[in-house]
């Protein structure tokens, strides 16, 4: 399937009226309400309306679930099942969530206000596709024995760690989540996951079509609630194995406190990032760089970790360039995420809309020039910012060195390579970053010297499932997908026999 069968926004909004919306925690099979009734109304960023009540996990909730994991990941019964057989499950999950695709791509547009063309084509997609290769990945994976030494056997094998915790963000609800549990669950493990508190419907329903696909109740939980009081829960608790998680960068160090506290788990971390996007003259196709830098800052309404947020382009095409990226984003059709003609949603929460805002006036206070856009919000419904472009900024001010989060584009000139590796690297981020140059030996140095964990060349945000996604300094470690995405969800055992 390569399109959705409801082509315009009534098809949609009577989807959602035959769609009830989770409203409990799914913990051993099942959707239960927090012990102490504690709930927390969840409201669309489409138009500010509540859709439903979510219940508010207390540590005591988060211990039921991760007791149920640690037991069912003791009786063997997911653990110690044959890998194909865990693999077949993942790829009867993935053609339920096939099959489902609409009533998820509904809940993220709904929970999270992205456009909802968006959410079925891209977000579902990578989805469905990544559940779809750890499941025929299952049963190709190998241990080692090597040669060791003369009468001897030397075996290293890789086992499941027990619960994993994962703590996911709101921008890609499902993307994020599902980058980290089919590798951790092919592996062997059992799963706690907390989704973001603004977007925990997707998540949910997911975990239920999980059982529906034979996965044992208790092997995935989805638990809801706050940051400070469930994640934090969650992060402390004492039975958990590893922790991974993808959010601020703020949150994570305060992770790494966590796991100091307690149990020492290892804690992976996918965080922020101010990626940078750089244009030469002798890009190919100037056009489609120009194209793809609009698309970089206003897809997803700018809240993508690896958003090109600073657009570094060499002094000879900067007018060209800035005139081509701000016609593309002044034309993009914004409005309500759940009409399939609408290119430009919402952003996430209120709160987060203030603080784009804040940021865009902090921008123009700073001497910027501001090109398009406005630290006013517009006039309409659901919390949307118009498309802001700022020229004259330097690498070294707030504007091109602090994750806005939004769709705020900085633009730095440069005269020669060496001056563009200075700016690209001179950041606290390493997440992504894109080189557009026809010169094959320029784009091979440009990508060993820029110190991030992903290089695009004459492309941005592309990549598949066999390759690692993950960054660098402040934008964390420990990449998800691929092949490498599996290895910090098992631990290494090394047997060695005398014969
Ligand atoms: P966030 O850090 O506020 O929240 C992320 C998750 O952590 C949520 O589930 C939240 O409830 C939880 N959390 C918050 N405080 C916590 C605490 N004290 N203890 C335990 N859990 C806590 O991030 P966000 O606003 O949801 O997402 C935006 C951020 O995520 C941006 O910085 C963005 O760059 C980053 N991000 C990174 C990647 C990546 O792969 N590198 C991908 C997407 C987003």
């Amino acid at each position: 399937m390569s399109h959705p069968t409801r082509t315009d926004l009534s098809a949609w909004l009577d989807l959602w009226n035959h769609t009830d919306l989770p409203t409990a925690m799914w913990i051993d099979g099942e959707y239960r309400a927090a012990r102490g009734g504690a709930s927390a109304a969840l409201v669309t960023p489409r138009d500010g309306g509540e859709i439903a009540r979510l219940p508010l996990a207390a540590e005591a909730d988060v211990d039921d679930a991760v007791r149920g994991a640690r037991t069912v990941f003791e009786k063997g019964i997911w653990s110690k099942l044959p890998p194909r057989e865990r693999g077949e499950v993942l790829l009867r999950w993935a053609d339920l969530l096939e099959q489902h695709r609409d009533e998820i791509a509904l809940l993220v547009s709904l929970e999270m206000g992205k456009p909802i063309s968006d959410a079925w084509a891209i977000e579902l997609r990578t989805t469905i596709g990544v559940i779809r290769w750890y499941g025929e990945l299952a049963d190709k994976l190998m241990d080692e024995s090597p040669r060791g030494r003369e009468g001897s056997v030397a075996l290293v094998t890789r086992e499941p760690l027990g619960v994993v915790a994962a703590i996911t963000p709101w921008n890609f609800p499902m993307t994020l989540a599902i980058f980290k549990l089919p590798a951790a669950l092919v592996a062997g493990n059992t799963v706690v996951l907390k989704p973001a508190s603004q977007s925990p419907l997707s998540a949910l329903r997911v975990a239920e079509l999980a059982v529906q696909a034979g996965m044992p109740a208790g092997v995935l939980q989805v638990i809801t609630g706050s940051g400070p009081v469930t994640g934090a829960a969650l992060a402390l608790h004492q039975d958990i194995a590893t922790l991974t998680f993808t959010g601020s960068t703020e949150v994570g160090k305060q992770l790494l406190h966590y796991a100091g506290d307690s149990n020492a788990k290892p804690v992976w971390l996918e965080l922020g990032g101010k990626s940078p996007n750089i244009i030469f003259p002798d890009a190919p196709d100037m056009a489609e760089a120009i194209r793809t830098a609009a698309w970089a800052i206003s897809f997803n309404s700018g809240q993508m970790c690896t958003a090109g947020s600073r657009l570094v382009v060499h002094e000879d095409v900067r007018d060209q360039v800035v005139e081509g990226v701000v016609s593309h984003l002044r034309s993009l059709r914004m409005g309500d995420p759940l009409d399939p003609n609408t290119e430009f949603g919402p952003l996430a929460s209120s709160r987060h809309r203030d603080d784009v805002l804040r940021e865009v006036a902090k921008g123009i206070d700073s001497g910027a020039t501001l090109v398009t856009g406005s630290a006013d919000a517009p006039d309409r419904p659901g919390w949307f910012v118009d498309p802001v472009v700022f020229t004259n900024v330097d690498n070294s001010d707030r504007l091109a060195q602090h994750e806005i989060f939004g769709p705020v584009l900085s633009v730095i000139s440069f005269r020669d390579e060496d001056e563009a590796v200075r700016i690209a690297n001179d950041s606290d981020y390493g997440l992504g970053s894109a080189i557009w140059t026809a010169d094959l030996s320029r784009a091979h140095r440009l990508s060993r010297e820029i110190d991030a964990g992903l290089v695009w060349v004459n492309c941005f945000e592309e990549g598949d499932y066999s390759v690692p996604f993950g960054g660098r300094k402040l934008s964390g470690h420990g990449g998800d997908k691929s092949v490498h995405g599996l290895e910090k969800f098992t631990a290494f055992k090394t047997t060695w026999m005398k014969l």
